[in-house]
């Protein structure tokens, strides 16, 4: 179950008491606010709290060039200006707080951007519950021969139902020997910090997680692109939707200049201006290696 009835009861409990403010609110992000956004089988995303609208990215950006700027005439006009500069800190002026239910592999992954305050489930403290993240025959894919850090074709037959069968019995096996080392009926019942160690990774944890726009975009362009793996990518999609309507004029420019976009190389421009002036340009009188040069061609199209 994505919510507990606890959890649950505590979210109606604070939409059923809306408050006055005199904080800029973003009328898109009011919509997600407390909603739980469910992910992979048992995950979910929901918004807790946030900061900002785009108004609060270009009142901190008059700070530094002032009202009268007259080469950016409106507020989405000089939210792309400052993306296409790169600009950070007016971004870093909105802030976003999550509540992210997550098996403890893609936490692994998604901990690494530093940037967020993280607060998480203490499995010293709790009993985690029996939630397992068994993927749905689609994504139980085979190891990409093309890339080593990649999936490919989807498992069928035999070998996927045997794939499915030892990912929910080893599960299952080691959640019973966590239940029971744990249990105090008839014994001592070892700690919890010590009895979680035999639990896999695909266990759900959950935690609060809170962080800027500017690093939170860092975070989408790497997580939701599509050479990251699909378990942390479906949460950076749907925090991507959630963003859209928080922020719209900073998402456009995001997925324009960020996701859309593409950086060149001095090599790389150069190619383009040889190959705009009609020269036939190949790899060999390229400059660049064999790899980047199919990357600049997957790039060009
Ligand atoms: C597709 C993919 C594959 C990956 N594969 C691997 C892998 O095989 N092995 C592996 O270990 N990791 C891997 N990673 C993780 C990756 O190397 C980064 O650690 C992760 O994406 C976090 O990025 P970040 O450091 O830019 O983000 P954040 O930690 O959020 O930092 C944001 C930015 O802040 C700055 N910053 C933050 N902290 C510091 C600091 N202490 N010093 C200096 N600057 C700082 C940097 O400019 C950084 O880019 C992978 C990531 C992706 C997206």
């Amino acid at each position: 179950m994505p919510l507990s009835p606890d959890q649950q009861a505590e979210i109606e409990e604070l939409r059923s008491q809306p408050q006055q403010t005199l904080r800029a609110v973003s009328p898109g992000m009011e919509a997600h606010l407390y909603h739980a956004r469910p992910v992979l089988d048992h995950g979910f995303v929901r918004v807790v709290d946030y900061m900002g609208d785009d108004a609060a990215i270009t009142q901190a950006a008059r700070v530094s060039y002032g009202r009268g700027t007259k080469s950016v005439s409106n507020d989405e006009g000089l939210i792309r200006y400052l993306m296409r500069h790169w600009h950070s800190t007016p971004f870093e002026m909105c802030e976003i707080k999550l509540h992210v239910k997550l098996p403890v592999f893609v936490a692994r992954q998604w901990i690494r951007h530093r940037t967020a305050n993280v607060n998480e489930y203490s499995a010293r403290y709790s009993i985690l519950d029996r939630e397992f993240y068994i993927p749905e025959a689609d994504a139980l894919a085979a190891q990409s021969t093309v890339n080593n850090q990649g999936r490919g074709a989807a498992l069928t037959g035999e070998e996927a139902e045997r794939v499915l069968r030892y990912l929910r019995d080893d599960a299952m096996r080691a959640y019973d020997h966590y239940e029971e080392m744990i249990s105090t009926e008839g014994q001592d019942g070892l700690a919890r910090e010590l009895a979680r160690m035999n639990l896999p990774a695909n266990i759900y944890t959950q935690w609060y997680w809170k962080v800027d726009l500017h690093n939170l975009l860092h975070f989408l362009r790497l997580r939701a692109d599509s050479h990251a793996q699909y378990e942390i990518r479906v949460y950076a999609d749907a925090i991507c939707e959630m963003v859209k309507d928080w922020v719209p004029f900073a998402y456009r420019a995001f997925e324009d200049y960020r996701m859309g976009g593409a950086t060149l190389s001095a090599a790389g421009l150069e190619c383009v201006r040889r190959m705009l002036k009609g020269e036939e340009v190949t790899q060999e009188n390229s400059g660049m290696s064999k790899g980047e040069w199919r990357e600049f061609q997957g790039l060009i199209g």
